[in-house]
């Protein structure tokens, strides 16, 4: 059987085509770079929507280096990543900032960064630390963050901060020590708990079981002018702030909404709709954080466990 690719004329193959084009190896890498780059920028986008980081934070990035993800993304796409920006309201800002909707955030000219960076300010208030904190200090976040972790890291290596120990109505788990990770009780024992008001807040986690953080040993601590950290759910946090309006609220961010996508449901075990749920519930619990003082970013648990400890002190 003749070669299909051979001229029927026997002459060699034309190669004008070829060389008017790059080379296939050089196409191939620069298809693929410019795959991974979209892919990236799609990340932080979803990192901004999801509220894992702040668009003033994606700003500093793209400013910080022009040529990277962050930089390269044009200011409509990072207008409409942030919640709230739709495609009407997103024209209606680059028309008043001055913006050409070509642009690209690392291509700002001085004027419009400001400008940009104005705007965020005025409608997405960073936050600030309060003024006047207790050395009450809570650390939540979302599920699966790592909270625990960092909770223990803390234990572990600062010793000056006293770790409250939670009631909880679960049975231990193997290794868990009752009056060091958890007191275990009953229901009984913790509805007696609630009636003689010895938890400063409590509440049932995942639908599940009861915990909730003793009230006396705290504030002996407190009165010994020491540090207490609590690592509580959202629910508890709250009840907290309200408790304590100068408690400190620390939030526990993960370095990105893929990798908390990750440690949820990262082994694929759950169904579609257990899956779901979880991330109903991250994006719900991701969007509380405004609630809190400070946010600190788990991308090292001892990094991380450091900058609360800094916090708490
Ligand atoms: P686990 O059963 O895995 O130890 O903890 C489950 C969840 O309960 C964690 O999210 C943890 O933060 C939360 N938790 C532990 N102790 C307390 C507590 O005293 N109060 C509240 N509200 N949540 C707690």
């Amino acid at each position: 059987m003749p070669d299909s690719r051979t001229p029927p004329d026997g002459a060699s193959p034309r190669t004008t085509g070829a060389q008017a084009r790059p080379p296939e190896v050089d196409r191939v890498a620069a298809s693929r770079r410019a795959v991974a780059a979209r892919r990236e920028r799609a990340a932080l986008k979803k990192d901004v929507a999801m509220r894992v980081i702040t668009p003033q934070e994606l700003l500093r990035r793209a400013l910080a280096d022009p040529t990277s993800p962050a930089g390269a993304m044009r200011v409509p796409e990072f207008l409409t990543a942030i919640p709230a920006i739709g495609e009407g309201k997103r024209d209606r800002i680059l028309h008043d900032l001055e913006i050409s909707p070509v642009k690209r955030l690392g291509g700002l000219g001085s004027r419009q960064r400001e400008d940009l960076r104005s705007f965020l300010d005025a409608r997405w208030p960073e936050l600030e630390p309060r003024g006047g904190r207790s050395r009450l200090v809570v650390l939540a976040g979302p599920t699966a963050v790592g909270k625990g972790t960092v909770a223990a890291h803390i234990k572990a290596h600062h010793p000056e901060i006293l770790l409250s120990v939670s009631a909880t109505t679960r049975a231990p788990r193997p290794g868990e020590v009752d009056g060091e990770h958890y007191f275990f009780v009953d229901d009984a024992e913790f509805d007696r708990m609630i009636a003689d008001d010895e938890l400063l807040e409590y509440a049932t986690v995942h639908n599940a079981y009861r915990y909730g953080t003793p009230r006396t040993p705290i504030e002996k601590a407190l009165a010994q002018g020491r540090t207490v950290l609590l690592e509580i759910d959202l629910q508890g946090a709250r009840q907290v702030r309200e408790a304590d309006p100068s408690a400190t609220l620390v939030f526990l961010l993960p370095p990105s909404w893929d990798e908390l996508v990750q440690r949820l449901v990262g082994r694929g075990t759950e169904d579609t709709a257990e899956r779901a749920r979880r991330l109903r519930t991250a994006k719900t619990e991701l969007a509380s954080q405004a609630e809190f003082d400070f946010r600190v970013v788990n991308d090292d648990i001892a990094r991380a466990a450091d900058e609360v400890a800094r916090l708490a002190h």
